[in-house]
C-alpha cells in the first residue's frame, strides 16, 4: 500500500464550491443548500455530526459561499474550513431566518439528499416562496467525475479491498458462521487502511440468492456457494468489490452459472468507454445473462457510482442515458440469484479513461475454491 495522500487544500475546496455554484446556475437553480454529509465533506472538508441544530452551506452563483453553523460548533468549522465565511447562530435564535436572509426569500434551490426533513421543513415554513429539488436530481454529476487525486484514493481503496479478498480466501469457511467470516473481512479492511467499513456481505448457500443479505448465524457448509461483497472508506474514498467462492468442489451447474456471471461482468466492463450511455453498460451485462436463460434471476441494476460514498450517481441502469465521461467511477456487478439455492455476483469498480474502462479491482474473477 502507498502512503497517506496529501490532503486536499482550501484551493481545491474553493474550486469545487465554485463549480457547484456554476453548475447550479446552468441548471436554472438560484443556489444549493448542503447539510452535513458526503456533499459537505466533498465541498468543504468539514465533517460535523448531523444534529437537530442547523448547519448548512449556502452556495449561490456569483456570491461567496457561507456556512450557517451553530455558535458552539463554529470553532470546529473554522478549523476544518479556515477560508470559508461563517454565519453562526446561538441557541434560542432562529437559524432558518438567518439562512433565509442568505436566500433572499425566494427562488429554486438544490438541497443535498440527506438533509433532515426537520431542517428543510423549517426553511419551507419561514420561506414559503422558495422551492427545493434534490441535489442528485438537479446536479447528478456534481461529484461524478473524479480528478486525479480522487482517482488515486479510489485506486488505493480498491487495492485494499483486493488485499482483503486475497487474505479472506485463505480463512476457513466450512463450519463457521457467516458473521465470523464477516468479522474477518472487517478486520482485514481496517488492517489494509480502511477507516470505515460500510458492509461485509457473507451470503452462503440459499442466503446468496438475496443480494442484500448481510451476514447471519447460518453455519457455512461444504458445497456452499458464498457471495462476498464488502467495502468502506479509505482516505475518505470508497471501495466495493464482490467475488463468489465455493466451499470445496463445485458442481457443473454452479460452475456454469459462475461462468455466465463472469462473462456478463466482462461484457459490462467492455462496454465502458467515453460517450457510451450508462444504460449501455447494463444492457451489455444483462444481454449475456438473458441469452443464457437466467434473465429473470438478475434482479438489480448493473452498477452505481462511488466516491466519498460507496453508493452514488451515476447508476448503470436501463433508462439512464447520461454519457460516460473520463474520470467517472462506478461498479460493474451483475449477478444471478436462484431462490432457495444460491447466488453469484462479481463486482469490480471501474473508471472511465479515454481508451475505455480501467478496473480498480484486479483480483481473479475465476471461481475460487475455499476450505
Ligand atoms: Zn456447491
Ligand atoms: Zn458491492
Ligand atoms: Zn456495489
Amino acid at each position: 500500500m502507498t502512503g497517506t495522500p496529501a490532503p486536499f487544500t482550501a484551493g481545491d475546496y474553493e474550486a469545487r464550491m465554485r463549480r457547484a455554484a456554476d453548475a447550479a446556475a446552468d441548471a436554472g437553480l438560484d443556489g444549493v443548500l448542503v447539510a452535513p454529509g458526503p456533499d459537505l465533506v466533498w465541498l468543504t472538508g468539514y465533517r460535523p455530526v448531523e444534529t437537530e441544530r442547523l448547519t448548512v452551506l449556502v452556495l449561490r452563483p456569483g456570491q461567496d459561499p457561507v456556512l450557517v453553523v451553530p455558535t458552539l460548533e463554529a470553532p470546529d468549522a473554522a478549523a476544518a474550513a479556515p477560508t470559508l465565511a461563517l454565519r453562526d447562530w446561538t441557541d434560542g435564535k432562529d437559524p432558518y431566518e438567518a439562512t433565509g436572509a442568505l436566500l433572499a426569500g425566494s427562488g429554486r434551490f438544490g438541497v443535498s439528499d440527506n438533509t433532515w426533513a426537520l431542517h428543510l421543513l423549517g426553511l419551507q415554513k419561514r420561506l414559503p416562496d422558495t422551492r427545493y429539488v434534490a441535489l442528485t436530481e438537479a446536479l447528478p454529476m456534481l461529484r461524478g467525475v473524479k480528478d486525479a487525486a480522487e482517482l488515486d484514493r479510489l485506486a488505493a481503496a480498491g487495492a485494499a479491498a483486493d488485499a482483503t479478498y486475497e487474505e479472506i480466501r485463505k480463512v476457513p469457511f466450512a463450519g463457521r458462521r457467516e458473521t465470523d467470516v464477516a468479522a474477518d473481512v472487517a478486520a482485514l479492511l481496517r488492517q489494509f487502511g480502511h477507516s470505515q467499513v460500510d458492509f461485509t456481505i457473507v451470503a452462503s448457500g440459499p442466503n446468496g440468492a438475496n443480494p442484500h443479505h448481510e451476514a447471519g448465524d447460518r453455519v457455512i457448509e461444504r458445497g456452499d456457494m458464498v457471495v462476498l461483497d464488502f467495502g468502506g472508506l479509505k482516505h475518505g474514498y470508497g471501495s466495493d468489490t464482490s467475488r463468489t467462492v465455493h466451499v470445496g468442489e463445485p458442481d457443473d451447474e454452479e460452475r456454469a452459472v459462475h461462468d455466465i456471471v463472469r462473462e456478463a461482468q466482462e461484457a459490462g466492463f467492455r462496454a465502458v468507454r467515453p460517450g457510451a450511455a450508462c444504460q449501455d453498460v447494463d444492457r451489455a451485462a444483462r444481454a449475456v445473462i438473458t441469452e443464457a436463460g437466467y434473465g429473470e434471476y438478475f434482479i438489480h441494476r448493473t452498477g452505481h457510482g462511488i466516491g466519498v460514498t460507496t453508493h452514488e450517481p451515476p447508476y448503470m441502469i436501463e433508462g439512464e442515458e447520461l454519457p460516460l465521461v473520463p474520470g467517472m467511477c462506478f461498479s460493474v456487478e451483475p449477478g444471478i440469484y436462484l431462490p432457495g439455492r444460491f447466488g453469484v455476483r462479481i463486482e469490480d469498480i471501474v473508471t472511465v479513461t479515454e481508451d475505455g474502462g480501467r478496473r480498480l479491482n484486479t483480483t481473479s474473477r475465476e471461481l475460487v475454491i475455499v476450505d
